[in-house]
């Protein structure tokens, strides 16, 4: 475990400070008319994924969600669509579901105290400590993806960040090196150290403040942290049938149950394969129709654990099943109206291929 004294812990966070006040970036769009709403949605929405896709995402959210209030408001189906395209639905569910206590529980604030942003749900440790002290001048130790670098390369901490052990000596490590005061500023500049300057693949330690204090830069072992994870083993590959019911302009889509892929998304509905179309459809239409066409292997999405390859059935159907009408996980929809729902990129991808609907 490392421990540092009071003078390594001022000269680290007074290196990263000086080097803020140069090249820190301060122009993003959650950086200004800050409130813990806004920063909680930029932290929520930049997990896994970029600065640069994130900002037109923030920004249409923003503007149909301007407070925690209309978020909590707005149905699911109109949160999800502001998310599609983003990945990681989870994240827009939990969102929505943590608006909805804020609303109920703290007249529609967001609360102050670490232990009530924790029992939000999808808010883990270092986001609330992103929140709390970006927004409301608390100050918190964060450890997203970006600082988990710098800090495993500059102590070189072994291991990989999957392992409870790797992940306590970070956390020690941040928590002692964030300072009292200025923590945003120092927990931006870390953030913006690890995507500008100790990147993944090339980290650029010429323009590094942190040289003096940097283990891996004084024993050339930048590449050797962070620790890789072991074994990693092939993605197995799946396959699924989406059956493309239509009658006239209308396509038959399917919303998702709430947990799991796609949760609470609308897709096209699935069979594993042509052998159970009949039965599906018995089961769902109350009748069956044979496909027009099947096109197999149209597309192959990549999901983090498994890939998988999606063939379609095109069914032509000569009149409106009543029995879809009774449900609410069914719909036929106007073929025109289909950008108004979330769908998960592949299926919107594969509507866009035109598929010879009528
Ligand atoms: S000196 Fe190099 S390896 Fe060390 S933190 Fe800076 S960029 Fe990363």
């Amino acid at each position: 475990m490392n421990c540092f004294s009071n003078k390594q812990k001022a000269d680290f966070s007074s290196s990263v400070l000086k080097w803020f006040d140069l090249h820190g970036r301060t122009q993003l769009p959650w950086q200004s008319n800050k409130t813990a709403y806004r920063v909680w949605l930029s932290e929520i929405m930049l997990q896994q994924t970029q600065v640069a896709t994130v900002i037109p995402y923030y920004q249409r959210f923003l503007k149909s969600f301007p407070t925690i209030q209309t978020l909590a408001d707005a149905s699911i189906d109109h949160v999800l669509q502001h998310w599609q395209g983003l990945g990681y639905y989870a994240r827009a569910r939990n969102l929505h579901c943590a608006a909805q206590i804020m609303r109920d529980k703290y007249q529609s604030e967001f609360p102050l105290e670490m232990s009530e942003v924790l029992a939000l749900p999808g808010i883990g440790r270092s986001t609330a400590g992103a929140i709390l002290t970006f927004a409301c001048n608390q100050s918190w130790p964060i450890l997203d993806g970006n600082v988990k670098r710098v800090l495993a390369r500059c102590y070189q901490v072994e291991g990989w960040y999957g392992t409870a052990k790797t992940m306590a000596e970070l956390w020690q490590i941040t928590e002692q090196l964030t300072p009292k005061t200025k923590a945003d500023d120092y927990n931006q500049a870390m953030m913006d150290l690890g995507a500008l300057v100790c990147t993944k693949s090339k980290p650029d330690c010429e323009n590094c403040p942190l040289t003096q204090s940097c283990d891996s830069f004084s024993n050339d072992t930048q590449y050797l942290y962070p620790g890789k994870k072991p074994n990693k083993k092939v993605k197995p590959k799946k396959q699924t049938l989406m059956l493309l019911h239509y009658y006239e302009n209308q396509l038959l889509l399917y919303r998702r149950p709430p947990v799991g892929i796609w949760g609470g998304l609308w897709s096209l509905p699935e069979v594993e394969s042509d052998q159970d179309l009949s039965e599906w459809q018995n089961q769902n239409l109350g009748y069956t129709t044979a496909p027009k066409e099947i096109k197999s292997d149209l597309l192959r999405h990549q999901f983090t654990h498994f890939s998988l390859d999606i063939s379609v059935a095109i069914i032509a159907l000569d009149h409106l099943p009543a029995r879809v009408s009774d449900t609410t996980d069914f719909k036929f929809i106007d073929q025109r109206a289909i950008p108004n729902y979330g769908l998960p990129t592949p299926v919107s991808k594969l509507l866009a291929l035109k598929l010879c609907v009528r």
